[in-house]
């Protein structure tokens, strides 16, 4: 066990991006493997934009890579108690103040500054301002003066020191009273106790000013390690345009979860020059260290290459489950069918998706097969009426189907009727599939199993 205290923190105003997972997945990892506590906190203080909805996406996200959080989900909108008596802790204190200029001064403002070519910044009018009219008012808080300079020591970025004329005085809490982000996060990280924050580095520039926040606050300021950003293959920051974003949408397209944790983590971090990673090996292997400096570039034949490889070298029984929902959603059903798990087995070579692999296992289900159009033209002419009567005659005989009787039937029926092994059993699969790309000729015999293979044969003959 170490003291190690990391977090996840999600808004949950969308879908759980393939950047927030990454995220979440690195704050496992490291907890993990440290024998850390990993915290999960849903920061849904825009209420305006939060949503249930949204809430449940990230949790089933969550659920579905595997990464279970030690404490929470703890939600921020429980907290406000907390953040108003932070709040009025600035203010008595003298570290913040109400502000009561308008949308429009601060907006003229702005323009003046941008007009004269300075940074627009608050100016600090109510900064000392000693009156509390009863008029609307946001509370800032005030930049202490005491310091020139912020520095920190960011795990993945190195020294970053921010300026404080770069800086002003920050709106903690809105008209409405509600808290902002820079506040919240700052009380909850504290009271949570995390000493390592690990997030994505458009918040970098939050960071000095949640540093003098904690410093106002009498907390102890945690570590940072900004991860840097995913970018599409055009170096362009990761959008739809690249692909599905969401995490989700990539189970909906018959991906693992393992494949797309070892996927994330390969966005960012690395190892020698290993690809292939379980979940037990990052949590032995994974570091901050080695996470880099530059973005990842998301590259979906990658995701799609991992993923065929853990279709290959999957449990079966397990992609069997995996698989039901797909062959659900085609309206086939598996209930008396022949054995899924053969049948998965069979295709686990052959397909790069679960969606992939429903479609290759339609045919195994269907009561009475449907022929693809050119597969019928070519293989199932009259002209084979022996070769699909010697293959029945053949067949019937055959007390097993398992692989070294069916080698031997099929020996005496290239006897019988002296055709290649390639011109009976090209006829067969398309008898016994509808179409000419299947898994070999035996598998498909034995996953069907006898009776259903010499119905489907029979089949073939009537259609002849
Ligand atoms: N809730 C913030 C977001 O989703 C993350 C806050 C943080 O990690 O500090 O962007």
């Amino acid at each position: 066990m170490s003291d190690l205290r990391v977090r996840f923190a999600p808004s949950p105003t969308g879908y759980l991006h393939i950047g927030g997972a990454r995220t979440a997945l690195f704050n496992y990892l490291l907890a993990k493997k440290q024998g850390g506590t990993y915290v999960l906190r849903i920061e849904d203080t825009d209420v305006a934009r939060s949503t249930q909805e949204s809430v449940d996406a990230i949790l089933d996200a969550m659920e579905w890579l595997g990464l279970s959080c030690d404490e929470g989900p703890f939600y921020q909108s429980e907290r406000f108690d907390l953040y108003k008596q932070k709040v009025e802790q600035l203010l008595q204190e003298g570290k913040a103040y109400r502000c009561y200029c308008t949308q429009e001064e601060l907006d003229a403002k702005r323009e003046a500054a941008m007009k004269e070519g300075r940074k627009p910044k608050y100016d600090g009018t109510c900064r000392n301002r000693s009156d509390q009219p009863d008029m609307p008012n946001v509370i800032r808080f005030k930049l202490p003066e005491d310091k020139e300079e912020t520095t920190f020591v960011d795990k993945i970025k190195g020294a970053i020191t921010v300026r404080h004329e770069e800086l002003d005085d920050l709106v903690i809490a809105r008209t409405d009273g509600t808290p902002t982000y820079n506040l919240v996060v700052v009380i909850d990280d504290a009271e949570m106790g995390i000493n390592l924050v690990i997030r994505g580095d458009d918040h970098v520039n939050n960071t000095p000013r949640q540093i003098l926040l904690y410093e106002a606050l009498g907390y102890p300021v945690p570590e940072f390690a900004h991860v840097p950003m995913i970018l599409g293959s055009d170096k362009k920051r990761l959008s739809k345009r690249h692909g599905a974003t969401s995490v989700m949408a990539y189970q909906e397209m018959g991906y693992l979860p393992e494949a797309m944790v070892n996927y994330l983590v390969r966005l960012g971090w690395s190892f020698g020059d290993e690809e292939i990673f379980s979940m037990d090996d990052l949590i032995e292997k994974f570091s901050i260290e080695n996470v880099g400096r530059s973005a990842g570039v998301f590259n979906p034949e990658k995701l799609l290459w991992l993923n065929s490889h853990y279709i290959k070298t999957g449990d079966a029984v397990r992609l069997a489950e995996l698989l039901k929902p797909f062959l659900a959603s085609k309206g086939i059903s598996t209930e008396d069918g022949p054995n899924l798990v053969a049948a998965v087995k069979s295709l686990q070579e052959r397909a790069s998706t679960l969606i992939e692999m429903a479609e290759g296992a339609a045919f195994y289900f269907v009561d009475s097969v449907s022929y693809e159009e050119k597969a019928q033209s070519k293989f199932l002419r009259p002209e084979q009426k022996p070769v699909f009567e010697t293959l029945l005659a053949e067949l019937e005989k055959c007390p097993e189907f398992i692989e070294d009787q069916l080698e031997s039937a099929f020996a005496k029926i290239m006897e019988v009727t002296e055709l290649k092994f390639g011109k009976i059993a090209q006829p067969l699969r398309v008898a016994l599939t509808g179409g000419t790309a299947s898994p070999s000729i035996y598998e498909v015999l034995q996953v069907l199993g006898k009776d259903r293979s010499l119905s489907r044969i029979k089949q073939a003959i009537d259609s002849l």
